[in-house]
């Protein structure tokens, strides 16, 4: 690339340099012993997030401050011994996450902050400074990190990260999270690089169709299906499908054993370890389900992004979507048992994350995301654009009513088209950036936040 400069000289320019942010997590190889030491830094942070939460709530709201937070802490790190197991960096990394949290909930973007209960709780622990890590690789598989208060522990090694003499003020680990699944600890590092902004991609556009049969409807027909029936033969869902089937005869008998140890239990009594036990390995089993899904979900967006340079999507307005099927108590959705609950929402969260990947995907190889409204596109016939009721004859299969057209083909194929035809017409949506839809209660004003 070049530039004329002031006398006219043709000189070359450097491109554009942007900052890049994204995380990187990796499993930790712990100790039983050091197990133990980070699921009590995880106890104390959770804690120390309640006594936050209860102190915060009962104040009046002039008396919320971060510094009289953040006195508090000290005190109750000072008074209560064993929330001393936390660093006192991931106590402040606490502070700042519950305020973070408050942030996003008057902005509209979160849920009001909660509790957070012993059972349901992801046990997670902050490390805000990526100077206390001192990462090191010492194999080709293997790298070391320094966790507070633990000491050195060894992590797998996926991808090259900038560390040693990779490192400088752009290209550097700002910080890492602590992260418990039924599989073990993990560390999610915070990667912060800086590259050439990337050429315009000038691929083929393209629309996809989150669609029932194929997971993945293309426009142009290059379906993406990880070939596993996303539908038991009656219809629900199969929650279980990237499992193998001996793993689904084993995750089996694990859920009839727990129900024959639950029925033991007394109510109010606690669960014993064994039914615990049992309850872990299902967790373990269903982690290595989702880790499956997630690995195809990764591999088939980084396919597309790389392939297409412009790639369209519905909008789903997904509380709406859930509240339209349950319907009002005095008119009741139809079909609710296959429409909601754990079936829809398992296709919507695999779809809104499809999304998010493509997103961040795109952008980073220059290519764009559209999305287009989400009405009529099932409906509408893709060849003569004729829309009525009833053209999807089938989940599978649809038949155009227009008597000179007669198209008929793949439901979610159609729907793909449509998707991309919304787009060429300028039906895309823009985003309302910095325009949050506000949900703040009566009462709470924005303006004690700190
Ligand atoms: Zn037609």
């Amino acid at each position: 690339m070049t530039r004329t400069d002031w006398y006219g000289h043709r000189v070359a320019t450097e491109r554009a340099q942007e900052k890049r942010r994204c995380g990187h997590r990796a499993r930790l190889a712990l100790t039983p012993v050091q197990t133990r030491l980070v699921d009590a830094q995880a106890h104390a942070a959770r804690t120390m997030w309640n006594l936050l939460h209860d102190w915060w709530t009962m104040l009046p709201n002039a008396k919320r401050t971060l510094a009289a937070a953040d006195a508090e802490i000290r005190r109750a790190r000072r008074e209560i011994d064993w929330l001393a197991a936390l660093p006192a960096q991931a106590a402040q990394a606490v502070l700042k996450t519950y305020f973070q949290a408050w942030r996003n909930y008057w902005d509209g973007r979160a849920g009001v902050p909660h509790f957070k209960a012993r059972a349901r709780t992801v046990m997670s622990v902050d490390i805000p400074q990526g100077r206390d890590l001192r990462i090191k690789r010492v194999h080709r598989r293997w790298g070391m990190v320094n966790i507070p208060k633990i000491g050195r522990v060894r992590f797998r090694w996926t991808r090259g990260l900038p560390i040693g003499k990779a490192a400088d003020c752009d290209n550097k680990i700002t910080g890492a999270r602590l992260v418990k699944d039924p599989l073990g600890w993990h560390i999610a590092f915070r990667v912060q690089t800086v590259g050439p902004v990337p050429e315009p991609h000038t691929g083929p556009e393209v629309g996809i169709d989150a669609g029932v049969i194929i997971p993945l409807a293309l426009s142009d027909g290059h379906h993406q299906d990880h070939g596993r029936a996303a539908h038991l033969p009656d219809g629900t869902a199969d929650r279980d499908k990237w499992l193998n089937p001996d793993e689904r005869i084993k995750l089996l008998r694990l859920e009839q054993q727990a129900a024959h140890r639950k029925s033991f239990r007394k109510p109010g009594q606690k669960a014993s370890n064994r039914l615990n036990r049992t309850y872990d390995r299902i967790a373990s089993l269903r982690a290595t389900a989702k880790r499956r899904a997630n690995d195809w979900q990764h591999r088939t967006t980084t396919r597309l992004a790389s392939t297409y340079g412009v790639i369209v999507v519905e909008k789903l307005d997904i509380p709406n979507m859930v509240k339209r099927v349950g319907g009002t108590t005095e008119k009741p959705g139809k079909n609710v048992a296959q429409k909601s609950g754990l079936n829809r929402s398992i296709s919507l969260e695999a779809w809104g994350r499809t999304v998010t990947m493509l997103t961040y995907k795109a952008a980073r190889r220059g290519g764009t995301l559209h999305q287009v409204p989400a009405s009529g596109t099932s409906r509408r016939c893709s060849v003569c654009g004729f829309t009525t009721r009833g053209s999807r004859e089938s989940q599978a299969v649809f038949v155009c009513k227009n008597r000179d057209c007669g198209w008929s083909g793949n439901a979610d194929l159609n729907a793909a088209r449509n998707v991309l035809h919304l787009y060429r017409t300028g039906r895309a949506l823009v985003p309302a950036a910095g325009r949050a839809v506000v949900r703040r209660p009566r009462g709470v004003k924005p303006a004690t936040a700190p």
